[in-house]
Order: structure tokens, then C-alpha cells, then sequence
């Protein structure tokens, strides 16, 4: 559809004043080809199974028409990547279609990858098959883990070819180019709140806060500067449940900058994630952050606290008191101990709580460091574990380890012994059959992750025009805490040549 001639739509780089978005229009592909879809999210937008393989689905989805009476858009966002002010930030390559009510509920759809918008800098605004594969299955495979993120309704291949740095070489390559769309209650995220307070654009800070709240706190009530206060206390509690979740299935998200960071404690932007595999607080999967290792799995929690302080200064001028601000920053550290021990709890299948819990688990973590061992597989066999026999326990778990040999040092030897019988000890104060606390553990600690070598395989395929296996760890990935006997190849540790292969993000 043509846009009325009256449009300001206007795509070229620019810094954009006093406005929270900028009309834009999809670039059109060249040869769009439908690769997967979400029939899930789809029904939950009221697209029925025909509609997809309707041309009109795949004209949407892939930005070749503009569905009628609709004015996609880029947001403006700003942010602090890598704990430094970047200024204006925004959708460098997503762009807005339309937002679609449907059964009571709300969802904004979004393209990545559909070409150059005011806020591309010195980007293209285009996207790779390979990074388009990964979020979009990451960011299912996480709603079916349980844990808050953005969905996608499809992947569509664009026909186009895309130039890029293949990070692990250097060289320029080109790639096939391909458009996710990304769907969430909305976008927003810390660094709209950012972009406003750092112009002093005081108006349209407001304006954005009461909107937000309006659309998705509306139990918070009318503006006023106890329901500001209110509303960051609800964004630090998703924002933490968010990464307690994370630190639960062993996500590392690669880049919590600001701009990354959603107002809605979803999961936002699946750049270079990657999945923990060896049991490791220092780990990254982001190879440009390897120096300081700023988001590195262990951090997760400090950092969401430090972008909640930035969140918090930009939410300042609309309350003009710190000290509220002040408390609940201080509280969030006070309830990540609390949630963090109870997440722990969940993951050993201790009800009970105790004040020693703390040591059974730094133990633990020890334990699971010192012989390079497999976190999904560890926590999954663990639940085998029979009450009483102490003695068994390593050879239930053994297969976690990455090195098998490690198993024959004495020392650490002794140290997995001891953790058994104090774990033994443990499970002899709580109440559970063996049975009841296996259930209730596999609920908590899934049996198949997306590992990096896994999204990598079905990328390699994919790149070949083979589909199939994007379909089958969508599948698999739908029920990540049942046993799935048909997959069982899925549930088994890295392979050896993939030790050293990162996801890349662009
Ligand atoms: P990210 O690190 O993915 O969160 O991206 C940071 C900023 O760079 C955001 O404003 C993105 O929209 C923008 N960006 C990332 N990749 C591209 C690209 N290929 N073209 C244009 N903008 C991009
Ligand atoms: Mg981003
Ligand atoms: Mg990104």
C-alpha cells in the first residue's frame, strides 16, 4: 500500500527532538520466502493456520506492503552500553507495523531487519539469517522455560544479500539477510525514559511515564509522584525476577546495556546470548566483552541493579526525592539474596529453608567450577538422587563432567563426596518422598536448553535452504522440563568441536 502523500515519513540518519518515534517505511526485499512461523503466537493474534501461507501474511511480515491504514515507526531510545552514556540510541533496525488487540490482551508487532530508519547510525538497518535464526528461537524456547521475554510470530528469508564482519575471522563476508518479526505487549524500554531525561525534555518524559503506566501498570492508578515511585518498585521486582529466572536455566544475555533493558522485565534482544554449558560465574558468550566481562552469567544481577540506578535518575525529575528511589535500589540487593537462595532451593528440591543453605550451595558451585560440569545435564540427573545413599550420588551425576578424567583427582574427589553427604544430611530434614522431590525439581531445571551448537546447527542447515531442523528444536524446545524420548540426542552435553564456537550477534 502506497502511504498517504501527506506522511512525514522520512528514513534518512538523523537526531530526532522532542518526539518518541519517527514514520518510517519497511525497505522492500527482494525475493521474501517464508522459512518458520509460530503458530502459537499467531493464534494468540487471531491469525488463523490459513492465514499464514497467505501471500498477505508473507507481504506483511517480510515489509514488501504496508497493511492498510497503518504508519509503521521507529522508537527513539538512548542508553548506556557498556556502562558508558551513548546518547540517542533507537530502533536502528526495527520498525513498528501495528499493534493488534486480541482476547483482552495487547501485542505490538515489530520487524528486525527491514532496513534503515533515523536511527541506524552507521548501520544498515538489515539483519542475518544466522542472528535472525537465533533470536528467534531463543526467544520461544525462553517463554516456554518460564521466563519473561519478547516473542516472534515469524522468520522470513528477504532475498537480499547482507555484508558483514564475521567476528570469529575478521574478513567481510556476506550473508543471507532475513526479518524477524518480534512481538511483545511493547517495546519500551529504559533508554525511552533515558533519552528524554538526558534533553530535559521534561513534557514528554511525563507524557511517556504516564503512558506506560496507563497501558501496562494501570493497578498503580492515576499520575501523581507516589505512583512514579510505585512504578519503579514494579519495574526493579520484574526486572529481578527477570534475571533470577535467567540465573535459573543458565542464560547469559551478552548485553544488558540500558537500551536493552525492557520496561516490562522481558527479555529483550537476542544478540550474543549464549547458554551456559561448564558451570562458570565468569562466563560470557559476548566475544567483545571479553576483557572485562562486564555481563558476564554471574554479574547479571549487579548489573540489572546498576541499570535500574540509571533508570532511576532518568525517572528523577517527575519526583524530585531521591530517597524512595534510594530505598528501593537498596532493597532490590536485600531481595536478590532472598530470591536468588530460593531459586537455589527450587533447583536442589529443598522446601525447608535454613541458614546454613547458603554454604550447601557455594559448595556446590565449587564443586560444579572445579570439574567443568554440564549445568542443565548436572541439575536434571541430580533429581535421581536417592535419599541415603550419599554414596551414589557421583556416579548419578558423572556424566555432567566435561573432562570424565577429573573424576580420577583425589582431591576434588573428596570434595564432591563431601558435598554429597552434606546434600544427604540436607534431604534428611525435608519431608518429600524421593519421588515427589524429583517432580518438583524437573520442573525447575529444564532437560533441554537452546545451546549454542544446536541454534549453530540448524543456522549451518538453514544456509543450505534446510529448514527442518529450525522446525524440530522449535518442537523439542516447546517443552524444555518433559522427558522427550524421541529427542534424547538433544539432551546430551556440547560436542568437543563446538568448544570454542561462539553465537555471533549481528
Ligand atoms: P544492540 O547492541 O543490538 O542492542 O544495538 C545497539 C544499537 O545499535 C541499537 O540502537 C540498534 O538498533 C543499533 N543497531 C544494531 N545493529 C544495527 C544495524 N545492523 N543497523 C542499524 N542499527 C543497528
Ligand atoms: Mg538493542
Ligand atoms: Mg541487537
Amino acid at each position: 500500500e502506497e502511504l498517504p502523500s501527506d506522511s512525514n515519513t522520512d528514513n534518512s540518519r538523523r537526531q530526532v527532538f522532542e518526539a518518541a518515534h519517527s514514520y518510517v517505511i519497511p525497505r522492500i526485499p527482494s525475493k521474501p520466502q517464508l522459512i518458520h512461523t509460530s503458530e502459537e503466537m499467531a493464534y494468540n493474534l487471531g491469525i488463523t493456520a490459513n492465514d499464514i501461507y497467505n501471500q498477505e501474511f508473507l507481504d506483511i511480515f517480510s515489509g514488501s506492503k504496508i497493511h492498510p491504514k497503518t504508519k509503521p515507526y521507529a522508537m527513539a531510545y538512548a542508553g548506556h552500553q557498556f556502562g558508558n552514556w551513548a546518547g540517542q540510541l533507537g530502533d536502528g533496525r526495527a520498525i513498528n507495523l501495528f499493534e493488534v488487540e486480541h482476547n483482552t490482551k495487547r501485542w505490538a508487532l515489530q520487524l528486525k531487519g527491514a532496513g534503515e530508519t533515523p536511527y541506524s547510525r552507521q548501520g544498515d538497518g538489515l539483519a542475518v539469517l544466522r542472528s535472525s535464526i537465533r533470536e528467534y528461537l531463543c526467544s520461544e524456547a525462553m517463554h516456554h522455560l518460564g521466563v519473561p521475554t519478547t516473542r516472534v510470530l515469524s522468520v522470513v528469508l528477504s532475498g537480499d544479500d547482507v555484508l558483514r564482519d564475521m567476528l570469529y575471522d575478521g574478513n567481510a563476508d556476506y550473508e543471507k539477510g532475513a526479518i524477524v518479526c518480534r512481538v511483545a505487549p511493547s517495546f519500551i524500554r529504559f533508554g525511552n525514559f533515558e533519552l528524554f531525561a538526558a534533553r530535559k525534555d521534561h513534557k514528554n518524559l511525563k507524557l511517556l511515564t504516564d503512558y506506560t503506566i496507563r497501558y501496562f501498570y494501570p493497578e498503580l492508578g492515576k499520575p501523581s509522584k507516589g505512583t512514579y515511585i510505585k512504578f519503579f518498585q514494579e519495574v526493579a521486582n520484574k526486572t529481578l525476577d527477570m534475571i533470577i529466572h535467567w540465573q535459573r536455566v543458565g542464560f547469559v544475555h551478552g548485553v544488558m546495556n540500558t537500551d536493552n533493558m525492557s520496561i516490562l522485565g522481558l527479555t529483550i534482544d537476542y544478540g550474543p546470548y549464549g547458554w551456559l554449558e561448564g558451570f562458570d560465574f565468569g562466563w560470557t558468550p559476548n566475544t567483545t566483552d571479553r576483557q572485562n566481562k562486564r555481563y558476564r552469567y554471574g554479574n547479571q544481577p549487579n548489573i540489572g541493579l546498576w541499570n535500574l540506578l540509571q533508570l532511576a535518575n532518568a525517572l528523577y525529575p517527575l519526583v524530585d526525592d531521591p530517597e524512595p528511589f534510594e530505598t528501593i535500589l537498596k532493597n532490590y540487593q536485600k531481595d536478590f539474596e532472598i530470591k536468588s537462595l530460593n531459586m537455589m532451593r527450587s533447583k536442589l528440591g529443598l522446601l525447608v529453608e535454613e541458614e546454613n543453605d547458603m554454604k550447601l550451595m557455594a559448595d556446590l558451585e565449587d564443586c560444579l567450577l572445579l570439574s567443568e560440569t554440564d549445568m542443565t545435564i548436572f541439575f536434571r540427573l541430580l533429581s535421581n538422587y536417592k535419599k541415603g545413599k550419599p554414596e551414589n550420588g557421583l556416579d548419578m551425576i558423572k556424566e555432567a563432567f566435561y573432562k570424565i578424567d577429573d573424576i580420577k583427582d583425589e582431591l576434588l574427589l573428596e570434595q564432591w563426596k563431601g558435598w554429597f553427604l552434606a546434600y544427604d544430611q540436607r534431604l534428611q530434614r525435608e519431608a518429600l518422598t524421593d519421588h515427589q522431590r524429583q517432580a518438583n525439581m524437573d520442573l525447575v531445571n529444564p532437560k533441554y536448553v537452546l545451546r549454542n551448537y544446536m541454534a549453530q546447527l540448524a543456522i549451518d542447515n538453514a544456509d543450505k535452504g534446510n529448514y527442518k531442523l529450525i522446525d524440530e528444536l522449535f518442537e523439542l524446545l516447546k517443552k524444555p522440563y518433559d522427558d522427550q524420548p524421541n529427542y534424547q540426542k538433544w539432551f546430551a552435553k556440547r560436542p568437543e568441536w563446538a568448544r570454542h564456537k561462539v553465537g555471533c550477534s549481528m
